[in-house]
């Protein structure tokens, strides 16, 4: 019987946990929220991250991984030489600050959005001509689902945004063209062998992941490039465990890494009933070391999420119900408007088939 801890208990350390299990792996979860989703399905040690005993009692774990990138330093350094951490505390330092992030992204051999660093008002003088005078100013860290970032266009514009901002520590991003948004999981085990998930094509709304198709419209030799950028920034990092990789997709099929999350992403949500293993699976796996392959859907499948929606705009739950290949995954969390609440996969036997599923599910969920 091996144990799997993870940091952080939500929705991401459910699906961990659901996967886990029929593995023969238990997970023990350590969340502070005494009414965070992952409570239902594994061992909850109610307590800050930060917490010694629920630290020691992660430390007994055969290997423990986390759900968000922002993990407190404190707690990683207290597990690190006790117990496997995967993605290890030099991944998650590197992927918790946008600045340390595209410096090691490009360093791995990826292109990355034209960015300056905003660290003092001083740097705000000329930063929004560099990276081609439209741009989105993004907290260096702690920023999701579009939280901490701001559109803009002119220098005036810039300066409010920064102090809006709270004046802290700032990547300045110049605006990509893209043509569409993909993003690719990995794992890689502690032997070095890597095992990649499918490429997946990701629509958004105020920052916040909508919905996400398998397979991509992109073309396969563009699919082909973002798997060996996803290896090689595994490698170059020495990743153990998974991680996913975000891509702004440009017209002529050149891919440029908007952020990696060094865990299992949203956009890979549909790996759950595509028919092959799914992300949660695959991290699970990597984390402790066993045998891991591919985690790519048999079939084209797609996920919509449900976002917490405003009083009398409630889910027709009988329609989704209805709905052929429709799954339904909820997190058990209390509803508040923009709050990711859960997602249902389509699967299908045609990429078709399967966007127009997923388009009576957003009917259902009153999306459009
Ligand atoms: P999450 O971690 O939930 O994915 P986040 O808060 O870290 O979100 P980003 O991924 O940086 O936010 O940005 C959210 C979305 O905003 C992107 O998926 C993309 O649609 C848009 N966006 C971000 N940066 C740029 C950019 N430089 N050019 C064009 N669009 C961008
Ligand atoms: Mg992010
Ligand atoms: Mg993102």
């Amino acid at each position: 019987q091996l144990t799997l801890g993870i940091l952080g208990g939500g929705q991401l350390a459910q699906m961990i946990a659901l996967a886990a299990l029929p593995l023969g792996v238990r997970c023990v979860v350590l969340e502070p929220d005494a009414l965070a989703p992952a409570r239902l399905c594994a061992e909850h040690l109610l307590a800050p991250y930060t917490d010694p005993a629920g630290l020691a009692r992660l430390a007994e774990c055969d290997a423990v991984t986390l759900e968000f990138e922002n993990v407190p330093v404190e707690a990683t350094s207290v597990l690190n030489g006790q117990v496997p951490l995967r993605p290890s505390p030099a991944v998650l330092h590197l992927s918790k600050h946008r600045g340390r992030e595209k410096a090691a992204l490009e360093a791995a051999g990826a292109s990355v959005a034209p960015y300056q660093m905003i660290e003092s008002e001083g740097d705000l003088e000329g930063a929004l001509a560099a990276v081609g005078g439209q741009g989105i100013l993004k907290t260096a860290e702690l920023g999701y689902d579009g939280k901490g970032q701001a559109r803009v266009g002119s220098e005036q514009e810039l300066h409010a945004a920064w102090s809006e901002l709270g004046g802290v520590a700032c990547v300045l991003e110049g605006l990509v063209p893209f043509v569409r948004e993909v993003s690719l999981g990995v794992a890689r085990g502690p032997d070095g062998a890597l095992s990649f998930g499918p490429l997946v094509e990701n629509a958004h709304a105020g920052g916040i992941l909508r919905r996400s198709v398998y397979p991509a419209s992109s073309s396969t030799e563009t699919a082909a490039v973002a798997r060996s950028l996803a290896g090689a920034v595994a490698e170059a990092w020495d990743v153990v465990g998974l991680i996913t990789l975000e891509f702004f997709e440009l017209a002529g099929g050149e891919l440029v890494v908007n952020e990696v999350a060094p865990r299992v992403h949203n956009s890979g949500h549909l790996t759950q009933d595509g028919g092959g293993v799914s992300q949660f699976e695959a991290a699970a796996r990597a984390a402790l070391g066993l045998p891991l392959q591919d985690f790519l859907p048999l079939h084209p499948c797609g996920m919509v999420n449900i976002l917490g929606w405003e009083e009398g705009h409630e889910p027709d739950w009988a329609a989704l119900d209805r709905i052929p290949g429709a799954h339904l995954h909820l997190y058990h969390k209390a509803n508040k408007p923009g709050r990711k609440l859960g997602h249902v996969n389509v699967v299908g036997r045609t990429r078709e088939e399967v966007l127009a599923g997923m388009e009576q599910v957003e009917r259902a969920l009153g999306d459009r």
